[in-house]
Formats: structure tokens, C-alpha cells, sequence
């Protein structure tokens, strides 16, 4: 039998962990090196669209149906810039009728569902990347490891993106989301 193949993924932020159950699933060894003390979320909510939902059915293992049963449906939603004016309203019905529905859970709860499908021998935290190679190499605040794919889940200003040679792009209008299931 050959050896699994390997993969890191830099981040443990949402991306990052479904990165890494999806991986998980399909045989390979995967480590999730994550720069904070602790692999956490901020205290809000967050809608999960519908293209959301089919990326999770996709990655399998009924970790799709998992966060559905945590979530609720959510019935209203929009765009507010900073004054108050709606930049722009979701018409729920629409949505769900084009789409598939939309659930509003809490992020620590998406979370913790993304952790507990994880390997806990695959969460490295406390672990900065400073730079990769196009050969797999991982140079971070520990040394250095390889692996035969690297991922990049490391959020704005992604240091994978930048040793990639992509400069950040960052753009866009202060604005306010509100849902409400
Ligand atoms: C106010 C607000 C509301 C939002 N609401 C929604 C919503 O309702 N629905 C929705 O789908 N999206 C929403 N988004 C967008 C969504 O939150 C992000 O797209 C999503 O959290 C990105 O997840 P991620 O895992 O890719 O990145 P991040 O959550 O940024 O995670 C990146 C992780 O990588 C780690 N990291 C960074 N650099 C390194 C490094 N060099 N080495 C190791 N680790 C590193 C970070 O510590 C972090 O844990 C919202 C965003 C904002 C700001």
C-alpha cells in the first residue's frame, strides 16, 4: 500500500477546518496549523447560504445535515450602510425558491461542529506560517514541514497568498448585515 498523501492547511478559521474534514474524509493526512493559542470564532452570528449548505453536503459525512439541525431558517435579511439605508434586501422566498434555504446559526457553534470532525492529532494551534514554496514547504515560527499539498486558509492579508506572489486585494463599503430567522 503507498503512503497517504499529506496536506497542510494554514488557517483554522471556518475554511480552513471544512478544508480540513473534507481532506480527513477522503484518506489524507492532514495537519491544520493555526497561528492563535486557540482554534476559535467571535461571538456573532452568520448566515449560511445555500451554496454553502451544498459545499458541506459535498465534503460528505452528514456534515451538512449536522449544521443544518443547529441552525434556523432564515425568513429575512439585507444590507445596511453605516446611516441605515438598505443597500440592499434579500427576498427570503426568492433565494430559497432559486437556491435552497439559508440558516442563521452562531459562528462558535459552526465552529465546534468543523473541530469535532477533525482529527484532534490534526490541530496544530499556536503555529505562525511565515512563508511556503511552490514545492510544499512550510516555513513557520516552529521550523519548517512539507507536504505534498498546502492549503491556504489563512484569511485577509493570507501570508500563502503573498509567498504565491498574489498581492492582497482588498476592497469594498463599510457596511452592516442583519438577518433575522
Ligand atoms: C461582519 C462580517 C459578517 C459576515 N457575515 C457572513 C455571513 O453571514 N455569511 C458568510 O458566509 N460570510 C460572512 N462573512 C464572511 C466570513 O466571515 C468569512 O468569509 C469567513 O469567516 C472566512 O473564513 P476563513 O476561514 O476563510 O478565514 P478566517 O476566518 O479569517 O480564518 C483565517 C484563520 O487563519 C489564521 N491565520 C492567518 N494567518 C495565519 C498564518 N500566517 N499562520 C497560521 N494561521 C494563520 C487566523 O488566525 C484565522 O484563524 C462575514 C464577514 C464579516 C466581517
Amino acid at each position: 500500500m503507498g503512503r497517504s498523501r499529506t496536506a497542510i492547511v494554514v488557517g483554522g478559521g471556518i475554511g480552513g477546518l471544512a478544508a480540513g474534514i473534507g481532506l480527513h474524509e477522503r484518506g489524507w493526512q492532514v495537519r491544520v496549523l493555526e497561528r492563535a493559542a486557540e482554534f476559535t470564532e467571535v461571538g456573532a452570528g452568520i448566515s449560511v447560504w445555500s451554496n454553502a449548505l451544498r459545499a458541506l453536503d459535498l465534503i460528505g459525512g452528514g456534515l451538512a445535515d449536522e449544521v443544518r439541525a443547529h441552525g434556523d431558517i432564515e425568513l429575512q435579511g439585507g444590507i445596511e450602510a453605516r446611516n441605515g439605508r438598505w443597500l440592499s434586501r434579500v427576498d427570503a422566498d426568492e433565494v430559497v425558491r432559486r437556491f435552497g434555504p439559508v440558516i442563521m446559526m452562531h459562528r462558535a457553534e459552526l465552529l465546534q461542529i468543523l473541530l469535532d470532525r477533525n482529527p484532534p492529532s490534526s490541530l496544530v494551534p499556536d503555529v505562525e506560517v511565515t512563508h511556503v514554496e511552490a514545492d510544499g514547504t512550510v516555513a513557520h515560527d516552529d521550523g519548517e514541514d512539507r507536504a505534498d499539498l498546502v492549503v491556504g486558509a489563512d484569511g485577509l492579508n493570507s501570508t500563502v497568498r503573498q509567498s504565491c506572489g498574489m498581492k492582497p486585494s482588498l476592497r469594498g463599503t463599510p457596511g452592516t448585515r442583519r438577518g433575522a430567522g
